[in-house]
């Protein structure tokens, strides 16, 4: 009889719990650890809390209060300080130990501060919990005056919310374009006047130098100070400057981490018996040949599942990290897949049609397709996929694509089909 034991309870946790149940021995115990005063729920759908489409239990993963004792699942709300691999014990906040005989550590991600002063302010919130969605909904009401920092994936998608709550909103990214790790010049330049031709006032290439905080001042609270010497006033400002994994606990364990834990294709740590899962590992990718952390929940459940199989002495390795982001920024859907940016040595092509805000870019390494951007356009989603992550040799087609990037499709249907192209999952 083993015991189980995973640290986090968001969505990778939550999947691999469940998956052991279905595959461990029905004898092993099964522990579930988060640190969060909430049931397991959804970071995703804090966008439509905040949209109020949904209450807080719309966010919980599960709805039934009785699913995790009829699993025989052991929820506890603690925090993880420490791991001793030599014991197989974790050391917890609340005292004591608990003792595993395996471990997945699916702690997930925070985000980060940037350094500037103020940033603890009253105010100042990121958007990343449900209290961060609570304090959002106190000073996000109609009106407001908010100022977002950064223009990433996150970024991006609490727009949509904050557009809906009616605020004022003014978004200040460092990059010289909006979702700069995501897209390239053209992609992220139609997205920041896409957004601007709905209101949003974007400053890019422009830093937050200060946050001035004055609580007692309701006509200006907050005010914000610009690299270019504006100085803007504010009464809610959020922070969305990237994210990073939840590794701390595991400095000095002894279990190999770079950005993120380090795993191997069945997502097993350096210590035999210890697996890591979700935003928090690092795992190798192909396309692009070494290792990545890839914060997103498909990836976050894909992992959790090869680890838990993994777990419950099955073989199921992972065959590529899943990286596509597909964002919805105020009705304009964008797509990033792989290595966007191109390859040393590589091709690419780009059609954009400004004017119909569509705009296609594909890059190749060799004759195989190694990442793409997207705007406008959800048709082709599911090709660029297949064609990225499955490295399918194009042969002459790749020649044809860079003529006519449209002919995806027949791309697809001529080689992906042809070829022994393996799912990401193996057993
Ligand atoms: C507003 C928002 C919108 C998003 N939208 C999308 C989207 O549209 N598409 C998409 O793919 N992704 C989206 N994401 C990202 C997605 O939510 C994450 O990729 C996903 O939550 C990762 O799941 P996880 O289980 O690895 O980590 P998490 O969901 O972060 O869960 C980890 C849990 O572990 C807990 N924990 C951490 N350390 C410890 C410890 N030492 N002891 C005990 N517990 C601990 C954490 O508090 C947390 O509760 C969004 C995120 C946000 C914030």
């Amino acid at each position: 009889m083993n015991h189980h034991v995973i640290i986090g309870n968001g969505p990778a946790g939550v999947i691999a719990a469940e998956t052991l149940r279905k595959h461990a021995p029905a004898a092993d115990t099964i522990t579930l650890i988060g640190d969060e005063d909430a049931p397991p729920y959804s970071r995703m759908a804090i966008p439509y809390l905040l949209h109020g489409d949904i209450t807080e239990r719309g966010t919980w993963l599960r709805k039934d209060p009785l699913h995790w004792q009829q699993l025989g699942i052991a929820l506890k709300r603690d925090r993880v300080q420490a791991l001793d691999i030599a014991a197989r014990t974790l050391a917890l906040a609340s005292g004591g130990t608990l003792a595993f005989d395996t471990l997945l550590i699916a702690s997930g991600s925070s985000p980060m501060l940037p350094p500037i002063p103020g940033i603890h302010a009253q105010r100042v919130n990121t958007c990343w919990t449900l209290d961060d969605a609570r304090a959002i909904e106190k000073f996000a009401a109609p009106g407001a005056r908010v100022i977002q920092l950064g223009a990433g994936f996150i970024g991006c998608i609490i727009m949509e919310s904050l557009v809906r709550r009616r605020v004022q909103l003014t978004v200040v990214e460092m990059g010289d374009r909006m979702v700069p790790r995501m897209m390239g010049e053209t992609a992220g330049g139609m997205i920041r006047d896409w957004v601007q031709d709905k209101g949003v006032e974007v400053h890019t290439g422009a830093r937050i130098e200060s946050i001035e905080s004055d609580p007692a001042d309701m006509a200006a609270p907050l005010a914000v100070r610009l690299s270019s010497g504006e100085r803007l006033p504010a009464d809610l400002v959020i922070s969305a400057a990237g994210v990073k994994p939840n590794i701390g606990f595991l400095e000095g364990s002894g279990v190999r981490c770079q950005h993120g834990v380090l795993t191997d294709e069945r997502m097993q740590s350096n210590i035999p018996g210890i697996f890591a899962a979700g935003d928090c590992a690092e795992a190798f990718d192909a396309v692009f040949g070494k290792p990545i952390v890839s914060a997103i929940q498909p990836n976050a459940v894909d992992q959790a599942y090869a680890a838990a199989m993994n777990m419950a002495g099955q073989h199921v390795q992972l065959r590529g990290v899943t990286q596509i982001n597909v964002l919805d920024t105020l009705g304009l859907i964008s797509c990033s897949f792989g290595r966007w940016q191109g390859v040393p040595a590589g091709q690419g092509v780009e059609l954009t049609d400004h004017p119909g805000h569509r705009h296609l870019s594909l890059q190749f390494d060799g004759d195989v397709m190694v990442g793409s951007n997207s705007i406008g356009t959800t048709a082709h989603i599911g090709v660029l996929r297949g064609l990225v992550e499955g490295r399918v040799k194009l042969g002459a087609w790749k020649d044809k694509l860079l003529a006519d990037p449209t002919r995806l499709m027949e791309a697809y249907l001529a080689c992906a089909q042809a070829q022994d192209r393996r799912s990401l999952l193996a057993t």
